[in-house]
Protein backbone atom coordinates (compact mmCIF):
# COMPACT_ATOMS: atom_id res chain seq x y z
CA UNK A 1 0.00 0.00 0.00
CA UNK A 2 1.25 3.35 -0.93
CA UNK A 3 0.70 6.31 1.50
CA UNK A 4 1.47 9.64 0.53
CA UNK A 5 3.60 11.88 2.88
CA UNK A 6 2.03 15.20 4.47
CA UNK A 7 3.33 18.22 2.82
CA UNK A 8 6.22 19.23 5.44
CA UNK A 9 4.94 23.20 5.94
CA UNK A 10 5.02 24.07 9.50
CA UNK A 11 1.71 24.58 11.04
CA UNK A 12 0.69 27.59 11.97
CA UNK A 13 1.60 29.24 15.38
CA UNK A 14 4.45 26.57 16.03
CA UNK A 15 8.03 26.88 15.43
CA UNK A 16 9.65 23.55 14.93
CA UNK A 17 13.27 23.66 15.37
CA UNK A 18 14.58 19.99 14.23
CA UNK A 19 16.51 18.25 16.90
CA UNK A 20 18.92 15.77 16.46
CA UNK A 21 17.29 11.92 16.36
CA UNK A 22 18.38 10.21 19.39
CA UNK A 23 18.97 13.34 20.92
CA UNK A 24 15.90 14.06 22.95
CA UNK A 25 12.81 11.86 23.78
CA UNK A 26 9.23 12.77 22.06
CA UNK A 27 7.91 12.42 25.55
CA UNK A 28 9.97 11.95 29.07
CA UNK A 29 7.19 11.02 32.62
CA UNK A 30 9.91 11.31 35.61
CA UNK A 31 8.12 9.85 38.63
CA UNK A 32 4.48 10.67 37.66
CA UNK A 33 1.63 9.83 39.86
CA UNK A 34 -1.67 10.72 40.22
CA UNK A 35 -4.24 9.90 43.19
CA UNK A 36 -8.12 10.54 43.47
CA UNK A 37 -8.71 10.70 47.07
CA UNK A 38 -7.47 7.16 48.12
CA UNK A 39 -7.16 5.85 44.53
CA UNK A 40 -3.99 6.17 43.33
CA UNK A 41 -4.49 5.70 39.32
CA UNK A 42 -0.78 6.01 38.66
CA UNK A 43 1.55 5.14 41.14
CA UNK A 44 4.63 6.57 40.02
CA UNK A 45 6.15 5.90 36.47
CA UNK A 46 9.28 6.72 34.88
CA UNK A 47 9.19 6.62 30.91
CA UNK A 48 10.85 8.24 27.91
CA UNK A 49 9.59 7.69 24.68
CA UNK A 50 11.74 8.39 21.35
CA UNK A 51 10.71 10.36 18.79
CA UNK A 52 9.01 8.80 16.04
CA UNK A 53 8.30 5.73 17.84
CA UNK A 54 5.01 3.68 17.82
CA UNK A 55 4.95 3.11 22.00
CA UNK A 56 2.26 1.27 23.42
CA UNK A 57 0.57 1.49 26.72
CA UNK A 58 -0.59 -2.39 26.99
CA UNK A 59 -2.40 -3.73 30.20
CA UNK A 60 -5.63 -4.93 31.86
CA UNK A 61 -8.68 -2.13 33.03
CA UNK A 62 -7.73 -0.05 35.82
CA UNK A 63 -3.92 -0.05 35.41
CA UNK A 64 -3.70 3.51 34.74
CA UNK A 65 -2.78 3.80 31.00
CA UNK A 66 -5.54 6.39 30.60
CA UNK A 67 -4.62 8.11 33.34
CA UNK A 68 -1.43 8.60 32.28
CA UNK A 69 -2.55 9.56 28.18
CA UNK A 70 -4.48 12.65 29.86
CA UNK A 71 -1.74 13.65 31.95
CA UNK A 72 0.70 13.86 28.78
CA UNK A 73 -2.37 15.34 27.09
CA UNK A 74 -2.97 18.15 29.57
CA UNK A 75 -6.22 17.02 30.38
CA UNK A 76 -5.28 15.65 33.59
CA UNK A 77 -2.16 17.47 35.77
CA UNK A 78 0.26 15.00 37.87
CA UNK A 79 -0.19 15.17 41.31
CA UNK A 80 3.42 14.28 41.63
CA UNK A 81 6.66 14.24 38.62
CA UNK A 82 7.13 15.73 35.51
CA UNK A 83 5.94 15.73 32.23
CA UNK A 84 8.32 16.75 29.38
CA UNK A 85 7.28 17.16 25.45
CA UNK A 86 10.52 17.28 23.27
CA UNK A 87 12.83 18.40 26.63
CA UNK A 88 10.67 21.27 27.35
CA UNK A 89 8.60 20.61 30.84
CA UNK A 90 4.53 21.09 30.71
CA UNK A 91 3.71 19.70 33.51
CA UNK A 92 2.03 22.96 34.09
CA UNK A 93 0.40 23.53 30.40
CA UNK A 94 -2.97 23.93 28.61
CA UNK A 95 -3.76 20.68 26.63
CA UNK A 96 -3.46 23.99 23.99
CA UNK A 97 -0.26 24.72 24.42
CA UNK A 98 1.02 21.33 24.24
CA UNK A 99 2.17 20.03 20.42
CA UNK A 100 -0.31 16.81 21.06
CA UNK A 101 -3.76 15.78 19.53
CA UNK A 102 -5.99 12.65 20.84
CA UNK A 103 -7.83 9.88 19.11
CA UNK A 104 -10.56 8.45 21.78
CA UNK A 105 -12.53 5.05 21.06
CA UNK A 106 -15.89 7.60 20.62
CA UNK A 107 -14.85 9.36 17.34
CA UNK A 108 -16.51 12.91 18.90
CA UNK A 109 -16.70 14.04 15.70
CA UNK A 110 -19.49 16.60 14.82
CA UNK A 111 -22.83 15.33 13.47
CA UNK A 112 -24.01 18.45 11.86
CA UNK A 113 -20.37 18.93 9.97
CA UNK A 114 -19.74 16.77 6.61
CA UNK A 115 -16.09 15.00 6.85
CA UNK A 116 -14.13 17.87 5.45
CA UNK A 117 -15.28 20.06 8.12
CA UNK A 118 -14.88 17.84 10.84
CA UNK A 119 -10.92 17.57 9.43
CA UNK A 120 -10.68 21.14 8.99
CA UNK A 121 -12.03 22.39 12.04
CA UNK A 122 -8.80 22.19 13.69
CA UNK A 123 -6.92 24.40 11.39
CA UNK A 124 -10.16 26.38 11.09
CA UNK A 125 -9.44 27.71 14.70
CA UNK A 126 -5.78 28.03 13.83
CA UNK A 127 -7.11 30.41 11.08
CA UNK A 128 -4.95 28.32 8.49
CA UNK A 129 -5.67 30.03 5.22
CA UNK A 130 -8.31 28.56 3.14
CA UNK A 131 -6.24 27.11 0.52
CA UNK A 132 -3.51 25.32 2.88
CA UNK A 133 -6.89 24.26 4.63
CA UNK A 134 -8.09 22.71 1.47
CA UNK A 135 -5.11 20.92 0.76
CA UNK A 136 -3.92 19.56 3.65
CA UNK A 137 -7.38 18.30 4.54
CA UNK A 138 -7.41 16.70 1.01
CA UNK A 139 -3.93 15.45 2.12
CA UNK A 140 -5.34 13.38 5.61
CA UNK A 141 -8.25 12.28 3.61
CA UNK A 142 -6.19 10.73 1.01
CA UNK A 143 -3.46 9.40 4.08
CA UNK A 144 -6.50 7.22 5.71
CA UNK A 145 -8.54 6.48 2.06
CA UNK A 146 -11.08 8.90 2.60
CA UNK A 147 -10.38 10.68 -0.74
CA UNK A 148 -14.09 11.22 -2.01
CA UNK A 149 -15.97 11.20 1.16
CA UNK A 150 -15.52 15.03 1.78
CA UNK A 151 -19.53 15.69 1.53
CA UNK A 152 -20.33 12.76 3.75
CA UNK A 153 -21.66 13.55 7.06
CA UNK A 154 -20.68 11.26 9.64
CA UNK A 155 -24.04 9.54 10.19
CA UNK A 156 -23.19 8.21 6.87
CA UNK A 157 -20.32 6.46 7.44
CA UNK A 158 -19.74 2.95 8.95
CA UNK A 159 -17.89 2.67 12.31
CA UNK A 160 -14.29 1.91 10.65
CA UNK A 161 -15.06 5.07 8.12
CA UNK A 162 -15.79 7.27 11.21
CA UNK A 163 -12.78 6.23 13.08
CA UNK A 164 -10.57 7.29 9.74
CA UNK A 165 -11.94 10.65 10.13
CA UNK A 166 -11.49 11.35 13.40
CA UNK A 167 -7.74 9.87 12.80
CA UNK A 168 -7.33 12.56 9.85
CA UNK A 169 -8.67 15.00 12.18
CA UNK A 170 -5.67 14.59 14.48
CA UNK A 171 -2.93 14.09 11.86
CA UNK A 172 -3.79 17.51 9.76
CA UNK A 173 -2.56 19.34 12.66
CA UNK A 174 0.80 17.53 12.40
CA UNK A 175 1.05 17.27 15.99
CA UNK A 176 4.61 16.02 16.88
CA UNK A 177 3.26 13.29 19.54
CA UNK A 178 -0.25 11.52 18.95
CA UNK A 179 -2.44 9.80 21.82
CA UNK A 180 -4.38 6.94 21.26
CA UNK A 181 -6.62 6.09 23.57
CA UNK A 182 -8.16 2.28 22.44
CA UNK A 183 -9.40 4.15 19.20
CA UNK A 184 -9.96 0.75 17.37
CA UNK A 185 -12.27 -0.93 20.73
CA UNK A 186 -15.19 -0.37 18.87
CA UNK A 187 -14.92 -2.58 15.90
CA UNK A 188 -15.13 -6.05 14.93
CA UNK A 189 -12.32 -8.02 15.09
CA UNK A 190 -11.70 -8.14 11.61
CA UNK A 191 -12.03 -4.86 10.74
CA UNK A 192 -9.74 -4.16 13.69
CA UNK A 193 -6.90 -6.53 12.49
CA UNK A 194 -7.64 -4.58 8.89
CA UNK A 195 -6.71 -0.76 10.96
CA UNK A 196 -3.86 -2.72 13.01
CA UNK A 197 -2.03 -2.94 10.09
CA UNK A 198 -3.32 0.45 8.32
CA UNK A 199 -2.47 2.62 11.05
CA UNK A 200 0.77 1.17 11.62
CA UNK A 201 1.60 2.00 8.22
CA UNK A 202 0.36 5.49 8.77
CA UNK A 203 2.16 6.17 11.36
CA UNK A 204 5.76 4.90 9.65
CA UNK A 205 4.74 7.50 6.56
CA UNK A 206 3.80 10.30 8.94
CA UNK A 207 7.06 9.76 11.21
CA UNK A 208 4.81 11.35 14.28
CA UNK A 209 5.07 9.83 17.56
CA UNK A 210 2.41 7.68 18.24
CA UNK A 211 1.17 6.82 21.67
CA UNK A 212 -1.13 4.06 21.77
CA UNK A 213 -3.09 2.76 24.77
CA UNK A 214 -4.41 -0.63 24.54
CA UNK A 215 -5.52 -3.71 26.76
CA UNK A 216 -5.27 -6.23 23.93
CA UNK A 217 -2.00 -7.86 23.48
CA UNK A 218 -2.03 -8.88 20.19
CA UNK A 219 -2.64 -5.23 18.77
CA UNK A 220 -0.06 -3.97 20.60
CA UNK A 221 2.12 -7.00 19.66
CA UNK A 222 1.42 -5.87 15.91
CA UNK A 223 2.02 -2.67 15.62
CA UNK A 224 4.21 -1.46 18.64
CA UNK A 225 8.13 -0.41 18.41
CA UNK A 226 7.72 -1.16 22.05
CA UNK A 227 5.60 -1.73 24.42
CA UNK A 228 4.95 -0.68 28.00
CA UNK A 229 3.11 -2.81 30.00
CA UNK A 230 0.64 -1.73 32.95
CA UNK A 231 -0.26 -3.20 36.45
CA UNK A 232 -1.46 -1.56 38.68
CA UNK A 233 -0.47 1.98 38.17
CA UNK A 234 3.40 1.16 37.56
CA UNK A 235 5.05 -0.33 34.40
CA UNK A 236 6.30 -3.88 34.65
CA UNK A 237 8.21 -3.82 31.90
CA UNK A 238 9.33 -1.84 28.68
CA UNK A 239 11.08 -3.62 25.73
CA UNK A 240 10.12 -4.25 21.91
CA UNK A 241 7.38 -6.87 21.44
CA UNK A 242 9.82 -9.77 21.02
CA UNK A 243 11.91 -8.71 24.36
CA UNK A 244 8.03 -8.88 26.01
CA UNK A 245 6.84 -12.00 24.80
CA UNK A 246 10.53 -13.71 24.51
CA UNK A 247 12.01 -12.43 27.65
CA UNK A 248 9.17 -11.32 30.09
CA UNK A 249 11.11 -10.31 33.51
CA UNK A 250 8.29 -10.50 35.28
CA UNK A 251 5.36 -13.16 36.26
CA UNK A 252 2.59 -10.81 35.83
CA UNK A 253 4.25 -9.76 32.28
CA UNK A 254 4.73 -13.24 31.44
CA UNK A 255 0.65 -14.24 31.72
CA UNK A 256 -0.69 -11.23 30.82
CA UNK A 257 1.35 -10.93 27.42
CA UNK A 258 0.75 -14.71 26.42
CA UNK A 259 -0.09 -17.97 28.71
CA UNK A 260 1.93 -17.88 31.51
CA UNK A 261 3.07 -21.51 31.72
CA UNK A 262 5.25 -20.77 34.97
CA UNK A 263 6.80 -23.67 36.94
CA UNK A 264 7.25 -22.38 40.77
CA UNK A 265 9.13 -23.71 44.09
CA UNK A 266 9.22 -27.38 44.28
CA UNK A 267 8.08 -28.01 40.64
CA UNK A 268 10.43 -26.24 39.40
CA UNK A 269 12.67 -27.51 41.13
CA UNK A 270 11.74 -30.82 40.01
CA UNK A 271 12.17 -29.92 36.17
CA UNK A 272 14.62 -27.92 36.05
CA UNK A 273 17.26 -29.18 39.28
CA UNK A 274 16.76 -25.60 40.63
CA UNK A 275 14.28 -23.32 42.83
CA UNK A 276 12.78 -20.44 41.21
CA UNK A 277 9.88 -19.21 39.34
CA UNK A 278 10.09 -20.35 35.21
CA UNK A 279 8.19 -19.65 32.03
CA UNK A 280 7.66 -21.59 28.86
CA UNK A 281 5.93 -20.18 25.84
CA UNK A 282 3.12 -23.03 24.48
CA UNK A 283 4.40 -22.95 20.89
CA UNK A 284 8.19 -23.66 22.36
CA UNK A 285 6.86 -27.14 23.93
CA UNK A 286 7.03 -30.18 21.62
CA UNK A 287 4.13 -33.16 22.71
CA UNK A 288 5.82 -36.94 22.16
CA UNK A 289 4.97 -39.76 23.04
CA UNK A 290 6.07 -41.21 26.90
CA UNK A 291 9.64 -42.27 27.30
CA UNK A 292 10.41 -40.11 24.04
CA UNK A 293 14.24 -39.42 23.74
CA UNK A 294 15.70 -35.88 24.66
CA UNK A 295 18.59 -34.38 23.21
CA UNK A 296 21.13 -33.10 25.58
CA UNK A 297 19.72 -29.20 25.22
CA UNK A 298 16.09 -30.43 25.81
CA UNK A 299 13.90 -30.72 28.90
CA UNK A 300 11.65 -33.40 28.73
CA UNK A 301 8.87 -33.79 31.07
CA UNK A 302 6.33 -36.62 31.70
CA UNK A 303 2.18 -35.46 32.31
CA UNK A 304 -1.57 -36.57 31.44
CA UNK A 305 -2.93 -34.48 28.41
CA UNK A 306 -6.00 -33.25 30.45
CA UNK A 307 -7.97 -31.30 28.00
CA UNK A 308 -8.00 -30.60 24.37
CA UNK A 309 -8.81 -27.44 22.71
CA UNK A 310 -9.21 -27.89 18.97
CA UNK A 311 -8.98 -24.37 17.18
CA UNK A 312 -8.36 -25.59 13.89
CA UNK A 313 -5.34 -23.66 12.55
CA UNK A 314 -3.52 -25.34 16.03
CA UNK A 315 -4.48 -27.19 18.84
CA UNK A 316 -3.96 -26.22 22.66
CA UNK A 317 -3.63 -28.84 25.35
CA UNK A 318 -3.79 -28.68 28.89
CA UNK A 319 -1.37 -31.14 30.65
CA UNK A 320 -0.70 -31.84 33.84
CA UNK A 321 2.74 -32.68 34.83
CA UNK A 322 3.43 -35.86 36.88
CA UNK A 323 5.55 -33.34 39.21
CA UNK A 324 2.67 -31.43 40.11
CA UNK A 325 1.43 -27.88 38.15
CA UNK A 326 0.43 -27.59 34.53
CA UNK A 327 1.40 -26.63 31.04
CA UNK A 328 -0.03 -25.21 28.13
CA UNK A 329 1.05 -26.87 24.81
CA UNK A 330 0.35 -25.63 21.36
CA UNK A 331 1.25 -27.68 18.22
CA UNK A 332 0.09 -26.56 14.64
CA UNK A 333 -2.15 -28.64 12.86
CA UNK A 334 0.41 -29.40 9.93
CA UNK A 335 -1.32 -33.22 9.31
CA UNK A 336 -3.45 -33.42 12.75
CA UNK A 337 -7.07 -33.80 12.25
CA UNK A 338 -9.28 -32.65 14.55
CA UNK A 339 -10.06 -36.35 15.57
CA UNK A 340 -6.62 -37.20 15.88
CA UNK A 341 -6.19 -34.04 18.41
CA UNK A 342 -9.44 -34.83 20.64
CA UNK A 343 -8.66 -38.44 21.07
CA UNK A 344 -5.15 -37.54 22.67
CA UNK A 345 -7.16 -36.55 25.83
CA UNK A 346 -6.27 -38.48 28.89
CA UNK A 347 -3.22 -39.90 27.19
CA UNK A 348 -0.12 -39.77 28.78
CA UNK A 349 2.63 -37.65 26.94
CA UNK A 350 6.27 -35.96 27.36
CA UNK A 351 6.67 -32.35 26.82
CA UNK A 352 9.90 -31.63 25.40
CA UNK A 353 11.59 -28.21 25.27
CA UNK A 354 14.84 -26.50 24.02
CA UNK A 355 16.19 -25.44 27.28
CA UNK A 356 17.21 -21.88 26.44
CA UNK A 357 13.14 -21.17 26.06
CA UNK A 358 12.23 -22.07 29.64
CA UNK A 359 13.01 -18.61 31.70
CA UNK A 360 13.78 -17.73 35.23
CA UNK A 361 11.34 -15.02 36.01
CA UNK A 362 10.97 -12.90 39.21
CA UNK A 363 7.78 -14.03 40.85
P1 LIG B 1 -7.10 2.08 32.32
O1 LIG B 1 -7.15 3.11 31.26
O2 LIG B 1 -5.81 1.33 32.35
O3 LIG B 1 -8.27 1.15 32.28
P2 LIG B 1 -7.53 4.29 34.15
O4 LIG B 1 -6.34 5.17 34.00
O5 LIG B 1 -8.77 4.73 33.46
O6 LIG B 1 -7.16 2.80 33.75
O7 LIG B 1 -7.88 4.14 35.68
C1 LIG B 1 -6.92 3.78 36.67
C2 LIG B 1 -7.58 3.80 38.03
O8 LIG B 1 -7.91 5.11 38.41
C3 LIG B 1 -8.86 2.99 38.11
O9 LIG B 1 -8.92 2.37 39.36
C4 LIG B 1 -9.94 4.06 37.97
O10 LIG B 1 -11.11 3.65 38.59
C5 LIG B 1 -9.29 5.23 38.66
N1 LIG B 1 -9.75 6.51 38.11
C6 LIG B 1 -9.56 6.96 36.85
N2 LIG B 1 -10.08 8.18 36.67
C7 LIG B 1 -10.65 8.52 37.85
C8 LIG B 1 -11.37 9.68 38.32
N3 LIG B 1 -11.60 10.74 37.53
N4 LIG B 1 -11.78 9.66 39.61
C9 LIG B 1 -11.53 8.62 40.41
N5 LIG B 1 -10.87 7.52 40.05
C10 LIG B 1 -10.44 7.45 38.78
MG1 LIG C 1 -8.56 3.28 29.67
Amino acid sequence: MAIPPLPQTPAAGSSREPAPAAARSAVRLEGVRKHYGDVEAVAGIDLDIRDGEFFSMLGPSGSGKTTTLRMIAGFELPSAGRILLLGEDVSNKAPFERDVNTVFQDYALFPHMNVAENVAYGLVIRKVPAEERRQRVAAALLMVRLDGFDKRRPSQLSGGQRQRVALARALVNRPRVLLLDEPLGALDLKLREEMQIELKAIQHAVGITFIYVTHDQEEALTMSDRIAVFNHGRIEQVGSPAEVYERPTTAFVAGFVGTSNLLRGDVAERVFGSPGTFTVRPEKIRLAEPGAAIATDEIGVDGRIREVVYLGSETRYHVALDAGSELVVTQQNLSTSSMQALAAEGRPARLIWKRLHSLSINA
